[in-house]
């Protein structure tokens, strides 16, 4: 009964009402940031608490004292079709530091690598040949340019969809490496139509970043949001989530237990189940459900560029034999000159869980890339090499099934009060900064 008072008092309007609100907010990645300003904006009193010193989650990043940029941990990069970001920066008065570059990205074919940013590189870049694929290539890249109806494109896995539209010749010269290197052989053939459209429908060649590194948005979004009056506690890792009788919530962190009326959790589905072990039922079965892939970087810092032609982003093939699936040059997005003169370089890959690069050290894992970096550029030395930094994630990239529509968990969980926001409620887009806002912003709205 008091549940279903406390259900009924969580759909009144706070503002027509007045309720001032105890919130908790677990993580203080982007999702966990907007959620914070959304709601300090009705008046509520918010207290964030992350685990980490530093915000940002996975779009969060380093710097060497001598650089004047921060580097991020996991390559990022922003879209200009990214409006929920544009419109935060906007109303943060940032939008000024957001600036849109148009560095090369490249195909590999037989050994050689050819730009595939424009249309006219599209034309003539040969692993499509110059018949009748290509032009099944346009027409399939036009359509889904141009419509909007995923759902019913989720019906169908990826490889189905391409292979009888576009072709066989084109999925597995376009495609395929690109989703076997995301979702790896387990579970790229497996991967919905409706995630690779909304890829191809809402991506740019145009390629946006934060000046002085994403790090510095996020540094300069917790400023705004301490001055608002929000509470940020920074090295607090959140053990349990706990209701309590009288219905509000018991937060226990690594240094105190705190009361809130309200609490959000930002972090993976696995997390959210650790965190909460009295959830149960179809919402619990729908988390564990849920799959997802893990990934490996390595960054490193060179006294020479690696790219012979200035290329920033390459597409591998898995079995090209690159002991990496994306090769970034970082510097040739953003000058060299931030960070000293130094070239900056990552080289990454999704993984499932149990794959060897998790455990190797920085070294260890250097020396398996060596031989990638010496087949980009036949010249590179190790002396190149300054300095390298691995980082792993175990929740980086959500897998979407077939139908997967109806996998997405509710943001508003069975327990009232308690809301739950993660990269696996973004769907059908591909998960990424922009969409942890447009998220933050719905569940505001829902709360
Ligand atoms: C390899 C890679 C490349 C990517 N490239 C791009 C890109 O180019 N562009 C783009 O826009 N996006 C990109 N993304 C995706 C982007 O990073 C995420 O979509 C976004 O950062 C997710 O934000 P979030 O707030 O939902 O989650 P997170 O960033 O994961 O934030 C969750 C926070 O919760 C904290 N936390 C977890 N458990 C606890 C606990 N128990 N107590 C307290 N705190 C806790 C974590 O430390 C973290 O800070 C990439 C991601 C990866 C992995």
């Amino acid at each position: 009964m008091a549940d279903q008072y406390f259900e009924l008092f969580t759909n009144l309007s706070i503002l027509d009402y007045g309720v001032i609100m105890r919130i908790a907010i677990i993580g203080a990645g982007m999702c966990g940031l907007t959620t914070a300003w959304n709601l300090q904006k009705k008046g509520h009193d918010i207290t964030i608490f992350e685990k980490e010193s530093i915000p940002g989650g996975l779009a969060s990043g380093f710097r060497e004292p001598h650089w004047e940029n921060y580097v991020e941990k996991f390559y990022h990069h922003w879209f200009q079709t990214d409006a929920a970001l544009m419109e935060l920066m906007e109303e943060l008065n940032l939008r000024n530091e957001v600036e849109f570059k148009n560095p090369t990205t490249v195909m590999f074919y037989k050994g050689k690598f050819y730009p595939f940013d424009s249309i006219p590189a599209a034309i003539l870049y040969p692993g499509l040949g110059f018949g009748i694929n290509k032009i099944r290539f346009g027409f399939v890249g036009l359509f889904l340019k141009l419509t909007k109806n995923w759902k019913n494109l989720e019906k169908f896995t990826a490889e189905n969809w391409m292979t009888k539209f576009a072709g066989a010749a084109v999925y597995r010269s376009m495609w395929e490496p690109m989703m076997t290197g995301k979702f790896g052989e387990q579970y790229a053939h497996q991967v919905n139509m409706a995630w690779l459209w909304a890829r191809i429908y809402s991506r740019t060649n145009q390629l946006g970043t934060y000046r002085g590194g994403m790090q510095n948005f996020f540094n300069a979004f917790t400023e705004k949001l301490e001055e608002c009056g929000v509470k940020i506690h920074f090295n607090m890792a959140v053990h349990s989530v706990v209701k309590n009788q009288n219905s509000d919530f018991l937060v226990k962190t690594t240094d105190q237990d705190c009361h809130f009326d309200r609490v959000i959790i930002t972090t993976s589905p696995i997390s959210f189940l650790n965190l909460v072990p009295e959830i149960a039922g179809s919402y619990q079965e729908k988390l564990q459900s849920l799959r997802s892939i893990g990934a490996v970087v390595l960054i490193v810092s060179m006294r020479r560029p690696l790219s012979p032609k200035g290329y920033y982003w390459y597409n591998l093939p898995k079995n090209a034999g690159f002991p990496f699936l994306a090769l970034v040059e970082h510097t040739n997005f953003v000058s060299p000159s931030k960070f000293n003169g130094e070239t900056i370089i990552y080289a990454g890959d999704y993984l499932e869980l149990d794959h060897e690069f998790f455990s190797l050290s920085d070294k260890e894992l250097l020396k398996r890339f060596i031989p990638g970096f010496q087949k980009i550029n036949a010249e590179f030395s190790e002396d190149w090499i300054i300095k390298c930094w691995k980082y792993t994630t175990t929740y980086a990239q959500p897998i979407p099934f077939l139908n997967h529509s109806e996998n997405i968990p509710d943001i508003k969980t069975p327990i009232p009060g308690l809301f739950f926001a993660s990269m696996s409620h973004i769907y059908p887009w591909d998960r990424g900064t922009n969409y942890s806002i447009d998220l933050a912003n719905r569940l505001s709205s829902v709360f």
